[in-house]
């Protein structure tokens, strides 16, 4: 069964991570132009470090954030195409997700190990 909330949160998500770079990234950049261009001292010096600081964080959280929506969505996909097949007698099903693996691959993409005996 697709889980199409999956594909709408995925995409939500990936929006919302989108919005939220844009806006770091407007002053993320600018402030590390500044930073590194002019010698700032005192009072200026440490607010743009803060700056940098959180808006790195913001930086970081949104690619965090982009990186789950993108799995939501592939999980979306991957789950539509694997789950009508059949694993040959050299792979393996992951009862998790659902992805088909080779026989010698041991753990999923999504953590899930391979079972004893199918
Ligand atoms: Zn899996």
């Amino acid at each position: 069964m697709k889980n199409k909330k999956h594909l709408v949160k995925g995409i939500v998500i990936n929006i919302q991570a989108i919005v939220i770079l844009g806006f770091a990234l407007n002053s993320f950049i600018p402030t590390l132009i500044n930073f590194v261009s002019y010698k700032l001292y005192g009072t200026e010096k440490n607010v743009a470090i803060i700056t940098l600081i959180l808006w790195g964080i913001a930086i970081f959280a949104s690619l965090v954030e982009m990186h789950v929506g993108n799995a939501l969505i592939n999980n979306y996909f991957s789950e539509s195409t694997n789950n009508n097949v059949t694993p040959s007698v050299h792979e393996w099903k992951c009862p998790k997700c659902g992805k088909i693996h080779s026989n010698y691959i041991a753990i999923c993409d999504c953590g899930e190990h391979k079972p004893n005996k199918q």
